[in-house]
């Protein structure tokens, strides 16, 4: 397993599936996503990363 596999999103701790390619990135709170729906829940949102992608923040799953 390469360095960079071990480090993708999906084995960071801060991920959680959104569906088969996607999930969101909960490192951070929610961060002002426009205003176009009526709901305010919907204007906040957790970033949406690909299973591969990468960042600094990453932190391993076993970590504590
Ligand atoms: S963007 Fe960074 S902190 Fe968020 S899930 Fe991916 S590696 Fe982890």
């Amino acid at each position: 397993m390469s360095e960079q596999f071990e480090q993708a999103c999906s084995a960071c701790r801060y991920f959680r599936a959104v569906d088969a390619l996607t999930g969101a990135c909960h490192r951070f709170p929610p961060i002002f996503a426009g205003e176009s729906s009526p709901k305010e829940t919907h204007h906040w949102r957790f970033p949406i990363v690909s299973l591969h992608a990468w960042c600094g923040e990453f932190r391993a799953q076993t970590e504590g």
